[in-house]
């Protein structure tokens, strides 16, 4: 049974930013009335190297604290939780929730906007999502870019469309810098979250780990091994688990 649902969700810090402990479940859950308050919720999918971009970039520190959802999106952060005494209960992935809520945004009538990726991607994600979940209203998508030109233009789309769920997927950190800039003029969205490479995965352009490896928190090799140029992003991974190891006080 899912523990009853506390809000706000208690939150622990790993390295000063903020992880909220929720489950895949409660996630969805808090989605749910979050869009019952008609104001915009950031959402982050908080992972190590999150953390560790957090240390040396201050915007982007600001808004992981200010985020109303920071999800543990990323093993690390749970080996972390229970090396500081305070476990996490499960790793709720971006790329697994992006299904979720579109399945609930059919079910609850939301009208879902895809924003960012490769020129299509978000077309033909948001295709299959819809005949995934063929009451779906899918509000609009469109690639863009993060950059400062497009930016008005690309608010002024998602307000026509009359979204209220908006997936950013820009890469971290510039898919959650670009909802927190615009967190005020976006009219109609209530929810906002940056969502990293899920719309490849959903369209198949880019393929996850096999279970097996998920499950042995081995998703980050398998990253490694498909796109090798990660290798000096993914030098954040040591560093996390090193500054995570000291952090504590004994
Ligand atoms: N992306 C984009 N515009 C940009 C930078 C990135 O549309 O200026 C997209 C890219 O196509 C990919 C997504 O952002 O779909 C996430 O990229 P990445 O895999 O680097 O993000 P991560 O999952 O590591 O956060």
């Amino acid at each position: 049974m899912e523990p009853v649902l506390i809000m706000p969700p208690t939150q622990i810090e790993i390295l000063a930013t903020p992880v909220h402990r929720v489950t895949m479940d409660q996630t969805v859950q808090i989605v749910i009335r979050f869009m019952l308050e008609p104001r915009l919720h950031q959402i982050v999918t908080t992972n190590p190297e999150f953390v560790m971009t957090a240390q040396k970039d201050a915007e982007f520190r600001h808004i992981l604290r200010a985020a109303d959802l920071c999800i543990p999106d990323g093993v690390g952060l749970l080996y972390a939780s229970r090396w500081l005494g305070a476990p996490l209960p499960e790793r709720v992935p971006g790329s697994e929730l992006v299904y979720r809520l579109a399945e609930t945004a059919a079910a609850q009538g939301w009208r879902l906007f895809l924003l960012g990726a490769a020129p299509g991607v978000a077309q033909a994600a948001a295709d299959i999502f819809q005949k995934m979940f063929p009451d779906l209203v899918i509000a609009g998508t469109y690639a863009g870019s993060p950059a400062v030109e497009e930016n008005d233009a690309i608010v002024e789309r998602i307000n026509s469309s009359q979204a209220n769920i908006l997936f950013v997927a820009y890469g971290a950190p510039k898919q959650d810098k670009w909802i927190a800039r615009n967190r005020e003029k976006l009219t109609a969205v209530r929810v906002a979250i940056g969502i990293g490479g899920s719309l490849d995965f959903v369209t198949g352009k880019a393929v996850r780990a096999p279970k097996w490896a998920r499950n042995l928190g081995l998703e980050w090799l398998h990253r490694l091994y498909l796109e090798p140029w990660r290798w000096r992003r993914m030098l954040a991974l040591p560093q996390f688990a090193i500054n995570v190891f000291l952090s504590k006080k004994i």
